[in-house]
């Protein structure tokens, strides 16, 4: 097979993974970037579920896998069209490139807090998201409260932006609930006097070792959980948060005082492709609210209009970064499979 060449739109772990695995195969990639660096979402978090993994110990081989690979940071690409076996791609820095495959691996955007109001995201400075919580365990964040503060009260609500129909996110963002049991174990650690509360509908720990993180997390670090949904959080004296929420299980009604209310944030999909997006149309309207799909579930089918065109990692729903990394390289055999009829 003469070298073809395939432009993998963004740097995140799936395109940092598929981008290694076809070089690995004899083809050529090249990277376009949005963000002024590479890593995705990975690299803001700090430790990962379920063992408490440093963040860096998972990105840093993703970042040496890509050595010699060019790679175009700061280069959102906002059109792509294909002329008979050619792809075009185009930057909104003027960026022009063709290849004879795309693969799209541009990831998931968080859900933005301050469109479920109810919650005083953006308005009270103690309300803040899973993803800030993370940056302030690496500190590159301030925390919110007094840090010298005895016994801080800390809440965390599940499911802000999915499962909600009122956002237009029917989905279940998969990793949240995980990672709200592993933030409630980082702060009963960090503030041993701490006293943390999960809200939640219900618990979905899908993944090996996240029951076994859950019990963790109730029985050594005597983090409560509650189900039931919060309804409003306001102002209390002293920059503290006031919580209104029914405990659905004991049947009764609770009201709480917060040093900070942390909102575990879905994910929604950072690009979507719809049948309007003529050519380009990959996933059926209405799966998996603007999430891409490739295949019909269940069946090696693709769903893919112009063939060449491939998607990869949390752009196609939810997924942790295990599930991602495997995903990357199952669509790298699919793109080399490509490449390989055209020559
Ligand atoms: C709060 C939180 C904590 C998490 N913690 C864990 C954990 O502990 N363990 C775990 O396994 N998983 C965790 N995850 C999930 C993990 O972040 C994802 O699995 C992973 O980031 C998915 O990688 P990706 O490359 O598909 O997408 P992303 O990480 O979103 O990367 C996509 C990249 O594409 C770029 N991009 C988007 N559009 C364009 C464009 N038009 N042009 C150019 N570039 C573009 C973006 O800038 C980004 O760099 C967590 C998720 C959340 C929300
Ligand atoms: S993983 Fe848990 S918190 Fe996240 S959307 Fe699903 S049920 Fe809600």
């Amino acid at each position: 097979m003469s070298q073809q060449k395939v432009a993998i739109v963004g740097a995140g772990p799936a395109g940092l993974q598929a981008a290694a695995t076809l070089v690995s195969l004899g083809v050529s990639v090249e990277i376009f970037e949005r963000n002024g660096s590479p890593g995705g979402h990975l690299k803001q978090w700090h430790a990962l579920f379920p063992h408490f993994q440093n963040a860096t110990h998972a990105l840093n081989p993703l970042l040496n896998g890509v050595k010699g690979i060019t790679m175009h940071l700061g280069s959102k690409v906002s059109e792509i069209s294909h002329n008979g076996n050619t792809w075009r791609l185009l930057s909104d820095d003027g960026l022009k490139y063709e290849s004879d495959a795309v693969l799209l691996t541009t990831g998931f955007n968080l859900f933005d807090a301050s469109r479920k109001e109810e919650y005083g995201y953006g308005v009270y400075p103690g309300v803040v998201t899973s993803a800030q919580l993370e940056e302030m365990f690496n500190g590159q964040r301030p925390w919110p409260f007094d840090k010298s503060l005895a016994a801080p009260k800390i809440g965390f609500v599940h499911c802000v932006g999915s499962r909600d129909v009122k956002c237009g996110n029917r989905f279940c963002s998969k990793v949240c609930c995980v990672t709200a049991v592993k933030q409630a174990i980082e702060i009963r650690k960090r503030f041993s006097d701490s006293a943390v509360t999960c809200f939640y509908m219900d618990l979905r720990m899908y993944g090996l070792g996240f029951e076994e993180l859950y019990h963790e997390a109730q029985v050594n670090h005597q983090v409560q959980f509650i189900r039931g949904r919060l309804s409003e959080a306001s102002p209390a004296v002293s920059g503290k948060i006031q919580v209104k929420a029914e405990d659905t299980l004991m049947g009764r009604p609770l009201k709480l005082t917060l040093d900070m209310l942390v909102l575990m944030v879905g994910m929604e999909p950072a690009v979507k492709l719809t049948a309007q997006n003529n050519h380009l149309a990959l996933g059926k309207p209405g799966f998996g609210d603007g999430f891409m799909a490739d295949r019909e579930l269940n069946t090696p089918e693709y769903l893919q209009v112009t063939p060449g065109l491939f998607v990869a990692g949390a752009c196609k729903g939810p997924a942790s970064l295990p599930d991602t990394i495997q995903d990357a390289k199952a669509v790298s055999v699919d793109v080399y499979n490509f490449l390989k009829t055209k020559s």
